[in-house]
């Protein structure tokens, strides 16, 4: 297997603020450079770490390549291959190590998921699943004594974890699960109900569940469940399109009794246990997609080399050549955006939501354009199950699907990023009274609100990316700043038409999002580059080349966006849906 490609590692101090979002900014026309640049490096213990890893990780896998392929037909992993992920600690990654773990950061963590993803996306999974989502819970929300009781065993694999969340009847709308768990005489609970398609469900001993408490504390709990417990089980692996063999079951709990030391965080206070989760998780997800798209890319590019057509080599084909171009891009801004969000997670910052949810976005929707392209390169190879493309292409589908469907994050990174646009509009509001009260802090607001507006409307003035960009870098840092710009006026804009009925205006919504993941995926692309410049790194100038590629394809999205909000075939669409919906089938024929 071929030299991984080293995350950049130039050394540069971080001026981050643990106390703001750099997307959240950007929906007030803000580029908030100290949580944008300079582009962070991998902690020195995390790159020794993954020297000693990497290498056995690909020994180990690429030693059961045709096993893999087999047990995917087959749809299930081996114990003794599980042992064997154990042996080499990868369930016990992110734990600490007076647990017994390795205590990667997670930026390294991500890392050895996107290796595990060249291999094989179901391994990724059963790793991912027990350290993102399933134990991820007792990271963030266990107390000493829970920590004390789990952990060592969750770090060996003795006890694998599955997060259970999903339901037949709450797949997005999480919140409105039914399993129920009743508080007892003795402060225990009974938990009775069933959770679908639950990723390890079939190989754990260790449940984070989430049920519906009813208290007045709040409407759900979250809870430690152990699989060996009286009335807990799980029903057949399902048989699914891709990631065959990692175990999907459903997990059932009839009369369970639960300790109420195994309420996991504070009772009542499950949802947002649930959310942290997920967004604490999501960069394991995005740094398996970046795996996977470098192995595609490795494979194209060999196939592309090897085939010939018409008396040439497939590779000298702008048609083929744009499509590795465009791989490669796709792939360096996940990773960009993947590794800043993990610098955030481990640096302690106190809100990344929306930039997590953008990586996911993102680096979901860039593995299934390359697997899409990797495949087509390939042709008819690509279509036969001898070869790995098909694979690729049917792993890649779930990630727009889980841990949050795409359209919800999309609504919820739109959602949030207008919240605090909101919040400044009221603040507005407030400070007209504001100012016969309290004057300075009355005009204070208000000064800082007009001179946005004013640099809005003009382009002159407000926040700018102050720092000396690499001279060719400039001009992707001056659309960025015009773009973020134009994020806040249109979103100011749609607040002052919509009102709190902005929540219903989806097109709306998804243009805002789009505006401002191009945004922030093309910041991570830009600060990345620059840094590469800075520490006059060999790889510095295909950087730029790629920055420059990513700054006019973004561009061009935005614009579109931007322009959308005011002149688009929304009406068109709606119609259309209307009339399709209620007929239930397509009403034409040539006949
Ligand atoms: C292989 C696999 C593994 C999984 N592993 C786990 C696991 O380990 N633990 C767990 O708890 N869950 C797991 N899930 C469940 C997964 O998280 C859910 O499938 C996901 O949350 C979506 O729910 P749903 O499938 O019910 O889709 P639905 O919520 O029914 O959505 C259907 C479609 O409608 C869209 N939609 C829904 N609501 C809205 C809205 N308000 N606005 C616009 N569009 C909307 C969705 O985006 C989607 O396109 C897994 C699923 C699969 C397939």
């Amino acid at each position: 297997m071929a030299e991984p490609t080293p995350v950049p590692s130039n050394p540069a101090p971080s001026t981050l603020r643990l106390d703001r979002s750099a997307v959240k900014q950007l929906f007030l026309g803000d580029i908030f450079e100290e949580n944008l640049f300079p582009y962070p490096t991998m902690r020195e213990r995390d790159r020794e770490m993954l020297g000693m890893m990497l290498d056995s990780i690909d020994d180990f896998l690429a030693a059961q390549k045709d096993d893999l392929r087999k047990w995917d037909d087959e749809a299930h992993q081996p114990e003794a291959f599980i042992q064997g992920l154990r042996d080499m600690g990868l369930f016990g990654l992110i734990i600490p190590e007076e647990h017994g773990g390795l205590a990667l950061s997670n930026a390294a963590y991500a890392r050895v998921l996107g290796q595990t993803s060249g291999h094989d996306s179901s391994v990724s999974l059963t790793i991912g699943a027990h350290s993102s989502i399933g134990m991820k819970g007792l990271l963030l929300w266990g107390n000493d004594a829970q920590k004390a009781r789990y952990l060592p065993r969750l770090a060996s694999g003795e006890l694998i974890a599955a997060f259970c969340l999903t339901e037949s009847g709450a797949g997005s709308d999480a919140a409105s699960v039914r399993t129920k768990a009743e508080l007892q005489d003795d402060g225990s609970w009974l938990l009775n109900g069933e959770k679908i398609w639950i990723t390890n469900g079939g190989i754990a001993g260790f449940y984070t569940v989430f049920a519906r408490t009813d208290t007045p504390e709040g409407k759900m709990t979250a809870f430690i469940v152990d699989a060996d417990w009286a009335g807990v089980s799980h029903g057949p692996h399902e048989d699914k399109m891709g990631i065959r063999s990692s175990s999907t079951t459903t997990v059932s709990f009839a009369d369970v009794k639960v300790p109420a030391e195994n309420v996991l965080g504070e009772v009542g206070r499950g949802f947002k246990v649930a959310m942290s989760i997920l967004n604490n998780g999501r960069t394991g997800l995005g740094g398996g997609a970046v795996g996977g798209m470098k192995q595609l890319i490795r494979l194209a590019s060999q196939q592309a080399q090897d085939r010939k057509q018409f008396g040439k080599s497939i590779a000298e084909f702008g048609l083929v050549r744009e499509k590795i171009a465009q791989m490669t891009l796709d792939c360096f801004a996940a990773e960009s955006a993947v590794f800043m969000v993990a610098h955030y997670i481990d640096s302690g910052c106190e809100d990344y939501s929306l930039e997590a949810a953008i990586s996911k976005v993102f680096a979901s929707e860039a593995i299934q354009r390359t697997a899409h392209e990797a495949l087509q390169i390939a042709a008819g190879n690509g279509f036969m199950k001898e070869f790995p493309y098909e694979k690729f292409s049917r792993d890649a589908r779930i990630l727009s699907i889980f841990e949050g469907t795409n359209e919800i994050l999309r609504l919820y990174i739109a959602l949030s990023g207008l919240k605090d646009v909101g919040s400044s509009l009221s603040e507005i509001k407030a400070a007209v009274n504001e100012i016969f009260n309290d004057p300075i802090k009355g005009f204070g607001v208000l000064g800082s609100y007009a001179q946005r507006r004013f640099s809005q409307s003009t382009g002159i003035g407000g926040d700018r990316i102050l720092r000396p960009l690499a001279p060719r870098l400039a001009a992707c840092g001056a659309v960025y700043e015009k773009y973020a710009s134009e994020l806040a006026r249109v979103s100011d804009e749609a607040l002052r038409a919509y009102g709190r009925g902005i929540a219903d205006q989806q097109f709306v919504l998804k243009r805002i999002a789009d505006i401002s993941i191009d945004l922030f995926i093309g910041l991570c692309v830009l600060s990345r580059a620059d840094s590469l410049v800075q520490a006059s790194d060999p790889a510095a100038d295909e950087a730029q080349t790629l920055c420059e590629m990513f700054m006019a394809q973004a561009r061009r999205r935005m614009l579109r966006n931007v322009r959308g909000m005011q002149r688009n075939e929304d009406a068109a669409v709606e119609r259309i849906a209307t009339s399709i919906l209620g007929r239930g089938s397509y009403p034409w024929d040539v006949i």
